[in-house]
């Protein structure tokens, strides 16, 4: 089995792949929660690390057609939501180029650690 290298883009509230616990994305790339998907909730980030892409397909929405590619994992290969390629409705084209997590697929995980070691010894030291 080859190496599988995984890209980190770091944040305080991460979102990883709910099934190997992959990192994804993190709160700073989330750009609307209002969305919805098969499974329930789903939310859209502007930038997502870690996952491959299906082929284009449209697909009419509520909010209009939309050409759009179903994200996977890029470890596990679990269906993790979609991407969307081009959007034909006006008021639409901020989706575009966004990925769609569906929150049944995914967790979020909060970073306690403090920013650095060396910062937490100038507090304990106050
Ligand atoms: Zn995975």
């Amino acid at each position: 089995m080859g190496v599988i290298f995984c890209e980190h883009l770091d944040g305080k509230i991460q979102y990883r792949c709910n099934t190997c616990n992959t990192y994804l994305t993190h709160r700073g790339y989330l750009v609307s929660t209002r969305f919805t998907s098969a499974s329930g909730p789903a939310w859209l980030f502007s930038k997502v690390v870690n996952i491959y892409y299906d082929n284009a397909v449209s697909r009419n929405m509520v909010t209009g057609r939309h050409i759009v590619r179903n994200v996977y994992c890029k470890s596990c290969s679990s269906k993790l939501g979609w991407f969307y390629e081009m959007a034909f409705a006006s008021g639409q084209e901020y989706k575009e180029g966004c990925k769609i997590l569906e929150l049944a697929l995914i967790r979020e995980e909060t970073d306690d650690m403090p920013e650095t070691s060396f910062g937490k010894h100038i507090l304990s030291n106050v």
